[in-house]
C-alpha cells in the first residue's frame, strides 16, 4: 500500500490499529452512536477538507448520527462555502451534547478547540493531525509531522478502513492538501504527495475549476484592500540577525472601509513572503480592540514554531502564528526580539 504518511516519525502501526478498530466500532444508523467532528477556529482548506472528506465517508458507511464543527463564529469563508459536505457543518451551539465519539482534524492543541474543548470528556476521542508542536491530547492520537496536510492522515486512515476515495470525499482532500502545500509549492510536496494528488484526481475532480475557486477568486474590494495593505508593508533588513524581515499589518477599519471579511486577509502572507530581501515575513490582522492575529513565515533561517510559541502560539517550522496584543508595532517588536533566539 503506497501512503505518504506512516512510518518511522509519523504514526504507529498499533496507532493506526486502535483508531481503526474505535472507528469500525462506531454503531451506524439513526440510533447509532453520535460523532462529532471539529476542525481548528478560524478553520483553512487543510481543516475544513480534512474534517468534511472524513465526514463524507462516514456517511457513506451508514454512520449518520454525524455532525461537524468548528468554534467561534459560524461562518465559513466564501470560497470553501461550495466544498463537498458542508451540508453536515453546524454551528459550535449545534454540536453534540454527549457524543460517542469526537474526531479533531489539523488541531494542534487544545487552545485551538475553543469552548468545544469540553467535548473532549467523550469515550472516544481521536486526534488526526500533522503539526509537530501537537500537544497529543487525544485518547489515539494519529499525527504525523511530516505529512503535508492533516488530508494526508485522512486519506491514510480511509485506506486502512477500505473506504473508497469518490469525487466528493476527493474533492476535500485536494483543496486541504493543495491549501497545505502552497498548491504543491512548498518543502513538504514530497512524491507521495503527488502520488496522492494523482489518486484524487483521477476520481475525476477538476483542479483547475478547485484552485480559481479557492485560490484564485476575490471580490474587487479585497484586492484594492490588498493594496492598501501591501502598500504599507516595511523591510527590516537588520531583523534576525540580517536574514531581514518584512512586515504589515491589517485593521478592522480597512476590511470596514472595503466591506471585507476578516479571511479575505488570510492569503497576503504570501505577497509579503515574496519580498526577497527578507527570510522573515509578518502578517499582523487585527481581530479586537486590542488583539491581533499574527501568521509568521520564514524562507529557512529562522524557526517561527519557536517564535510562535514563545509568544503563546504555533504552528509548524516555517509557517507558523499566535495571538498578540497592543499595537501592531509592539506585536512586531516581541517578534523581531525572538528571532535571534531561533535561528536554525
Ligand atoms: P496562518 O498564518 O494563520 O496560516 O497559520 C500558520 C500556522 O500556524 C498554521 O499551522 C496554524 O495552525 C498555526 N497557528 C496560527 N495561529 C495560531 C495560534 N494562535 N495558535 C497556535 N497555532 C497557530
Ligand atoms: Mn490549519
Ligand atoms: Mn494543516
Amino acid at each position: 500500500m503506497t501512503t505518504a504518511s506512516g512510518g518511522p516519525g509519523g504514526v504507529t502501526g498499533e496507532e493506526w490499529s486502535a483508531a481503526v478498530e474505535a472507528v469500525r466500532g462506531l454503531a451506524p444508523g439513526a440510533d447509532g452512536d453520535e460523532v462529532q467532528l471539529i476542525c481548528h477556529v478560524n478553520p483553512d482548506g487543510d481543516a475544513l477538507g480534512s474534517m468534511l472528506g472524513f465526514a463524507l465517508a462516514l456517511r457513506k458507511s451508514g454512520i449518520t448520527r454525524l455532525r461537524a464543527t468548528f468554534p467561534g463564529e459560524f461562518e465559513l469563508p466564501v470560497p470553501y462555502q461550495s466544498l463537498p459536505g458542508v451540508d453536515l457543518l453546524v454551528p459550535e451551539s449545534g454540536a453534540f451534547e454527549a457524543p460517542k465519539a469526537v474526531i479533531t482534524f489539523d488541531v494542534a492543541a487544545e487552545s485551538r478547540l475553543g469552548g468545544l474543548v469540553r467535548l473532549l470528556d467523550a469515550p472516544c476521542v481521536i486526534v488526526v493531525d500533522h503539526h509537530a508542536s501537537n500537544t497529543r491530547f487525544g485518547r489515539l492520537n494519529l499525527v504525523d509531522p511530516r505529512a503535508a496536510a492533516t488530508s494526508v492522515v485522512v486519506e491514510g486512515l480511509l485506506t486502512r478502513l477500505d473506504v473508497p476515495l469518490d469525487a466528493e470525499i476527493a474533492e476535500c482532500l485536494y483543496v486541504a492538501l493543495a491549501t497545505d502545500t502552497g498548491s504543491f509549492k512548498f518543502d513538504m510536496t514530497t512524491p507521495e504527495v503527488h502520488e496522492l494528488a494523482a489518486r484524487l484526481i483521477a476520481t475525476g475532480i477538476s483542479p483547475g475549476d478547485i484552485s480559481r475557486r479557492i485560490f484564485d477568486t476575490r471580490p474587487f474590494g479585497a484586492m484594492k484592500l490588498a493594496g492598501d495593505v501591501l502598500g504599507r508593508a516595511a523591510l527590516d533588513p537588520a531583523a534576525a540577525a540580517g536574514h531581514g524581515m518584512v512586515w504589515t499589518y491589517a485593521t478592522l477599519d480597512d476590511l470596514r472601509r472595503y466591506g471585507q471579511r476578516p479571511y479575505v486577509l488570510d492569503s497576503l502572507i504570501d505577497p509579503i513572503r515574496s519580498v526577497a530581501e527578507a527570510d522573515v515575513a509578518v502578517v499582523v490582522k487585527q481581530t479586537g480592540d486590542d488583539e491581533w492575529a499574527v501568521s509568521l513565515r520564514s524562507k529557512g533561517a529562522v524557526d517561527v514554531s519557536a517564535v510562535a510559541v514563545a509568544l503563546g502560539g504555533g504552528g509548524h517550522r516555517f509557517a507558523a502564528g499566535f495571538t498578540g496584543h497592543g499595537t501592531p508595532g509592539d506585536v512586531v517588536t516581541a517578534v523581531r526580539a525572538r528571532l535571534e533566539d531561533h535561528l536554525l
